[in-house]
């Protein structure tokens, strides 16, 4: 089987099985190979490494990684690409095909059957509607990662790697940050896509951090106070954790713990770092 990563090919085997694009789906599929070598460049993989990859669709980059890779797992929510996968990955004995919605399978228990335990590299053109569910899914499950690296929207990718004072702030830079160091490997027209997206993409690449920059007590404490301060953004602090029904967490809790910061009452957590985030979180659970 010939590489997919043009428009030709690509268009012959979506003939060949006479495929329907599902828009719901996010299926945008790669047709140049400039861009999907350096995706997998970016990634780094060697033999060494088993892959994760989200969305094969007809399985481009799959072709890439099954080439570079000791071990690929695919998971594919579309149960009419199976067939096509299967077709178009025949050569390769290193991939495992898996039809199943990405936010449902137990990573963790994948990594661990498949992998020892020993930290995946995930790579993918994501479906953008489901982003951020499964970048803080892969961050916060604690699956064991080396690096993550995809193709998101343009917009995502800065709003992941911006920080205080931006209006595209929130938890999910904040969460980005706290697990890994973040970097633009490439932007992307739309023109290499079939169908073409509304929307121009970038290939972001995160190196998971062994050890997060800063250290709290309960880093799940962490993020549900992060995730109540930019549910209300436009509120102070105070009333936006109090609002919130945080265990033990109160007005007077806030502003004591704001005073002890040396912040003035009326802040907005917006405004705050990972490492003021990480200083109240402790503060508040004290
Ligand atoms: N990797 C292919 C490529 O680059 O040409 C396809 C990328 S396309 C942007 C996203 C893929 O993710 C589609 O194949 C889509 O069917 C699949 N997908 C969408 N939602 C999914 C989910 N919840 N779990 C697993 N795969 C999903």
């Amino acid at each position: 089987m010939a590489y997919l990563g043009n428009p030709g090919r690509t268009l012959q085997v979506l003939d060949k099985y006479n495929f329907s694009f599902r828009k719901n789906f996010g299926q945008n599929f790669l047709i140049d190979d400039h861009i999907l070598t350096k995706i997998v460049d970016a990634a780094e993989i060697t033999k060494e490494d088993c892959v994760l990859e989200i969305g094969p669709g007809i399985g481009t980059m799959t072709q890439y990684l099954c080439e570079r890779a000791g071990k690929v797992i695919a998971v594919e929510i579309d149960n009419s690409l199976i067939p096509i996968l299967k077709d178009t990955l025949s050569e390769y004995e290193n991939v495992t095909i898996i039809n199943n919605d990405i936010l449902k399978v137990d990573i963790k228990a994948l990594a661990e059957e498949q992998n020892g335990g020993r930290p995946l590299k995930v790579v993918a053109n994501l479906p953008y509607y489901i982003t951020t569910p499964i970048v803080m899914g892969l961050f916060e499950s604690h699956v064991p990662l080396a690096s993550i690296t995809v193709m998101v929207q343009k917009e995502v990718a800065e709003r992941m790697q911006t920080g205080p004072g931006s209006k595209d702030y929130g938890a999910l830079s904040l969460a980005v940050a706290y697990y890994s160091k973040a970097e633009t490997v490439a932007i992307v027209s739309p023109n290499c896509f079939i169908p073409r997206p509304k929307v121009e993409s970038s290939v972001i690449r995160m190196t998971v951090h062994e050890k997060s920059p800063v250290s709290v007590k309960d880093e799940a404490f962490l993020f549900a106070v992060i995730r109540a301060t930019f549910n209300q953004r436009r509120k102070t602090l105070v009333n936006s954790l109090a609002n919130a029904s945080l265990p033990g967490v109160t007005k007077d809790k806030v502003r004591e713990a704001l005073l002890q910061m040396g912040k003035p009452e009326t802040v907005r957590g917006e405004t705050f770092t990972l490492e003021e985030f990480a200083e109240l979180s402790d503060l508040l659970m004290s």
